[in-house]
């Protein structure tokens, strides 16, 4: 099963990715991840992004499709895959049609996962993250028992850079300019479905998985 999960920063498309992983048994790829780890091993790549993203701004499409390509040559995506924050531009999704017509695949399903910006700008400017295991916190949704620390591993939380008002406010004009025409693109092609990104994680998870598994028209 060949997956997209399209929505403006903060609608809930990596909580989502990492339940669909479990659901379905095919890896979730995200390239906000794969960038970030390029920012914090300060590979060349990395070097190159990060300006972009502190900015909230899109890095450019040559090295998403060239990260994107090399993920899905790997033996895990065989069985299918979840992509998450890709693509992001009209050219990304051309050249990911490319990049599968010439492996004889190609995407089954685009879910759209769509929220209001207010929502999204108090999700966003709330989520905190541990600096040693990864968990992720929301300050008035999931927070922490302890403020600051994390319940798992008692490390400090931190607050992503792009998560912070002004470059959350660019990433969701961003998104409006450059990533909404998305949906009007895979409209056309016969593979979007809409999903309301707000109700519990559960319930839009199930939502997802009767699109998927074809149990609703
Ligand atoms: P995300 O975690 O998906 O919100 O991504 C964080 C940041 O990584 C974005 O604001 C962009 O700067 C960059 N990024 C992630 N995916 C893409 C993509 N497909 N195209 C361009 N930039 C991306």
């Amino acid at each position: 099963m060949n997956l997209v999960l399209l929505g403006p920063p903060g609608a809930g498309k990596g909580t989502q990715a990492k339940l669909l992983v479990k659901a379905l048994s095919i890896p979730q790829i995200s390239t906000g991840d794969i960038l970030r780890a390029a920012v914090k091993e300060q590979t060349p790549m990395g070097a190159k992004a990060k300006a972009f993203m502190d900015d909230g701004l899109l890095v450019p499409d040559a090295v998403v499709v060239g990260i994107v390509e090399e993920r899905l040559a790997k033996p895990d995506c065989v069985a299918g895959f979840i992509l998450d924050g890709f693509p992001r531009t009209v050219s990304q999704a051309d050249s990911l049609r490319c990049m599968l017509e010439g492996q004889a695949r190609s995407i089954e399903h685009v879910i759209s996962i769509s929220v209001d910006n207010d929502e999204l700008l108090g999700r966003i400017t709330g989520r905190r993250t541990c600096k040693g295991c990864g968990k992720g916190y929301h300050i008035c949704f999931d927070a922490p028992r302890v403020p600051g620390k994390c319940d798992e591993c008692g490390a400090e939380l931190f607050q992503r850079d792009d998560d912070r008002e002004e470059t959350m406010r660019k990433r969701l004009e961003v998104y409006d300019l450059q990533t909404a025409p998305l949906i009007d693109y895979y409209r056309n092609a016969s593979l979007l479905r809409d999903v309301r990104g707000v109700g519990s994680i559960e319930s839009i998870q199930h939502q997802i998985l009767s699109i998927v598994q074809g149990d609703v028209g």
